[in-house]
């Protein structure tokens, strides 16, 4: 009864193995409460199927959260696929894939993670409907990373009014550490209303560009290092680049009032959350921030419509500032007190089969 004890969270897990193509690769589905599980596909050499399985069992409950807090009629679920994505993989092993979350009949819907791209899943696209994040051309929804960036915008606004009673972009300084998709966008916009913003990245060009950017607006930037960032006099820190960089001995540096951003798993432990509150640094959970990209693919197994993403993003502003408010009713940290509010919403709906494996979405072969 060993494994069904780490299984004990989880509704089904997948083993999925095909000599043929070499595809080994385990599907976790954890909760379909509130709708089929949706989940990325990471494609790792996972040095172990132990390691393997203790990752998707991992990532695909925090699935379950992220959806519950997106607010999208979905549940919970990952994928991962064992093997070295810069040697491993070719078309045929995404098809075999492919068939393998065909099989699961609507159940499980992925795309997307580190290891794996737009293009493979335009193979699997090939066998089964059940897959978001392909490029337009494959009537997918497009870049995720502006809806992402907006979301974090908009838990910028309801931080800023949590704390200084105004939700106005400008009038504050910000740390923003990676230029990459998503954090590029939001310097954008801050550098747009004339805020004061610090900057690092560790691609050159990319400061270079946002430099130019920053001339043509007549605002200066504050470039400083890699290391730097932790300790800038800013008032929000926004990090966009790494997981892992909230830790013991980053926290001792901070002189934020506040954290925004859209990195995946800031927080090194879960106790760095306990931390923050207990020096008095609002912490917005990451999961919470940037769930804009999530919200654009779950929209695009119904008819597309931009206006209802965006209707969805903006209301991470109010999911926020419920979590905020209930952080301090109750004397909890907000990462606490975001993991009970997506907790109360599972517990809150009646759990149905509402699959969405009949959508009138074709599959890319049908379609051309
Ligand atoms: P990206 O790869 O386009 O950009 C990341 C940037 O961070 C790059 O410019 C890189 O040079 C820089 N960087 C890497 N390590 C750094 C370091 N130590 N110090 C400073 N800069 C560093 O990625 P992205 O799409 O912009 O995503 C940023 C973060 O947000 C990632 O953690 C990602 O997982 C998360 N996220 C992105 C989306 C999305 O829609 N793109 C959605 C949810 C979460």
């Amino acid at each position: 009864m060993e494994l069904f004890d780490r299984l004990e969270e989880h509704e089904q897990v997948v083993f999925c193995n095909d000599p043929n193509t070499g595809l080994k690769a385990i599907i976790a589905i954890h909760d379909t409460t509130l709708g089929p599980a949706l989940g990325g596909c990471r494609m790792r050499p996972y040095e172990s199927v132990d390691a393997a399985l203790t990752d998707v069992l991992r990532l695909s409950k925090g699935m379950t959260y992220k959806c519950a807090a997106a607010d999208v009629d979905f549940g919970g679920g990952k994928a991962v696929i064992i093997g070295d994505p810069s040697k491993d993989k070719h078309p045929e092993m995404f098809r075999s894939f492919g068939q393998f979350v065909d099989s699961l009949n609507g159940r499980f819907y992925t795309g997307t993670d580190m290891g794996t791209t737009p293009e493979d899943f335009s193979n699997a696209l090939k066998e089964t409907n059940c897959i978001v994040g392909v490029d337009e051309v494959y009537g997918g929804s497009g870049d995720s990373s502006v809806p992402t960036a907006e979301g974090v915008l908009y838990s910028i606004e309801a931080t800023n009014e949590r704390i200084w009673g105004s939700k106005a972009l400008y009038g504050r300084s910000y740390a923003i550490q990676g230029l990459g998709k998503v954090g590029f966008k939001i310097a954008q916009r801050l550098i747009d209303v004339g805020a004061d913003l610090y900057v690092t990245d560790i691609y050159l060009e990319a400061i270079t560009r946002l430099e130019e950017y920053a001339k043509e607006k007549g605002v200066l930037l504050k470039v400083v290092g890699g290391n730097e960032i932790y300790s800038v006099p800013a008032d929000v820190f926004v990090p966009c680049a790494i997981g892992g960089i909230i830790h013991d001995e980053t926290i001792e540096r901070f002189q934020f009032k506040a954290i925004v951003g859209s990195a995946n798993n800031q927080l090194l432990s879960h106790h760095h959350g306990d931390l923050l509150h207990q020096k008095g640094i609002l912490y917005a959970p990451d999961y919470i921030v940037n769930a804009g990209g999530l919200i654009q693919v779950a929209d695009e197994l119904y008819e597309p419509n931009k206006e209802r993403v965006i209707r969805k993003t903006k209301a991470i502003y109010h999911s926020l500032m419920s979590i905020y408010k209930e952080s301090e009713i109750k004397g909890i940290s907000s990462v606490e007190a975001a993991n009970q509010y997506c907790e109360d919403r599972i517990a809150r709906r009646v759990k149905r089969n509402s699959f969405f494996s009949h959508t009138k979405r074709p599959k890319w072969s049908v379609r051309v």
